[in-house]
């Protein structure tokens, strides 16, 4: 595959100011402010922002490109950058001029980062299903919501923040901001994170906040989940899945790398051993299958082909599940180097169980490809929650 000028740039710019912080931010489970001031600097964070409003009008190609470059060194720095661009695109979908003008600009002259906040505790996977409370006061909207993971907590300045619409059947998404009274963060939550951990997604916990009625993002009341489907959805799954494209080619190049430096005393290493190449092989086979679905798909999506859905949900499945499986495979050539702390091995282990969790979660993820293939409805009524 030809690789993009785009993915070029930006995997030498990772290479240079994001890769540097991967063991800190890991260990210290902080976000990566570092690597994100070069981000905002290098003019990422507007990469989508139409040109009418001073961005560089890009499209969920180079979003594509810029995530996978992001994760090949750091997983958890792609996942805050593609939750800031999802964002951008809910707001965009949301089709309200003045809201989008506002945050667009805040984008390019002051570099404000923005992420979601969707998911709750009381509906978890369902994350479309909000229980929280919206109630119209004047011009404001006063929300009660507890969120339970909200990547970049804290960093960025814009959450947007689904509830129950108060003025129609239906959903809303709210533009909450930093520092809103009766917001609180739970970082102390976020502490114990298995992995991603510089992505900090810890709960969001907001309480009769006053959110102005100018800050909805949807120009008709209520129909939050449709853009919620068309607009979020698809940069989500396809950024999920050149993530952990991208996490699959770091395990592959340490694993490489670990096989032809361990060496016994007969002076052959690992990588001479037919096991470890069988290894790299099929970690080399799958991050190769995950890299084309994803720019496949990616491609259909562009295009507005009929069948780009199915693709879409597909790469990003094939992406999560096989990460896990070439983290267990490169596990066995690390062995107990890796076992023991060696490199990055076990960070790459443990970011990869993340794509499992993020809504809409391996299962369902399965379940709507299923349902799309049959022509289904994705989301039917649920009894159970
Ligand atoms: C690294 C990371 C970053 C995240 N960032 C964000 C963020 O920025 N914003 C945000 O809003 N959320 C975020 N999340 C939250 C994530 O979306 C939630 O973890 C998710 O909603 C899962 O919630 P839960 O654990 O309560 O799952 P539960 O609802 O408890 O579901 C558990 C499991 O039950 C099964 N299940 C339940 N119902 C069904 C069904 N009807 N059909 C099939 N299977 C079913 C599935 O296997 C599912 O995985 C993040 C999560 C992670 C791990």
């Amino acid at each position: 595959m030809a690789e993009s000028e785009t993915y070029l740039q930006a995997k030498a710019f990772a290479k240079e100011h994001v890769a540097p912080w991967s063991k800190t931010v890991d260990e210290e489970g902080r976000f990566a402010t570092e690597a994100f001031e070069k981000i905002a600097e290098a003019g990422y964070l507007k990469l989508i922002i139409p040109t009418e409003y001073g961005g560089q009008g890009k499209g969920v190609e180079e979003h594509v490109d810029v995530c996978r470059a992001f994760a090949e060194e750091v997983g958890s720095v792609g996942l805050c950058y593609m939750m800031h661009n999802v964002f951008l695109w809910e707001v965009m979908g949301g089709g309200r001029k003045e809201l989008i003008e506002r945050i667009c600009k805040d984008v390019v002259e002051n570099n404000a980062m923005c992420a979601l906040a969707h998911s709750e505790f009381p509906t978890g996977i369902h994350f479309y299903n909000p229980t929280g409370k919206a109630v119209i006061d004047g011009d404001d909207v006063v929300v009660t919501a507890h969120k339970s993971m909200v990547t970049s907590a804290m960093a960025a300045k814009y959450y947007s923040v689904n509830v129950p619409s108060p003025l129609a059947d239906g959903v809303d998404h709210m533009v909450v901001e930093l520092g809103m009274e009766g917001s609180t963060f739970e970082m102390e939550k976020w502490r114990k994170a298995m992995g991603m951990k510089a992505n900090v997604s810890c709960p969001l916990k907001l309480e009769e906040v006053r959110v102005p009625q100018a800050n909805r993002v949807e120009e008709t009341p209520g129909t939050g989940t449709d853009i919620e489907l068309n607009s979020v959805v698809p940069p989500f799954v396809l950024g999920l899945a050149a993530i952990y494209t991208g996490v699959m080619k770091h395990l592959l190049d340490e694993t490489i790398a670990h096989a032809n430096e361990r060496t016994y005393p007969s002076g052959h290493n690992v990588g001479q051993h037919d096991l470890a190449a069988f290894n790299v092989a099929e970690i080399y086979g799958r991050q190769q299958a995950s890299l084309a679905l994803t720019y496949e798909a990616t491609r259909a999506f562009a295009a507005g082909e009929e069948d780009a859905m199915a693709k879409v949900f597909a790469c990003r499945m094939i992406s999560i599940d096989d990460v896990i499986d070439m983290a267990k495979l490169a596990m066995r050539v690390g062995a107990g180097a890796a076992y023991a702390g060696k490199g990055e091995f076990a960070r790459l282990a443990r970011d990869a169980y993340g794509g499992h969790i993020m809504a809409p979660g391996a299962d369902m993820l399965h379940l709507w490809l299923g349902r799309a293939l049959l022509g289904n409805d994705l989301i039917v009524p649920e009894t159970d929650i």
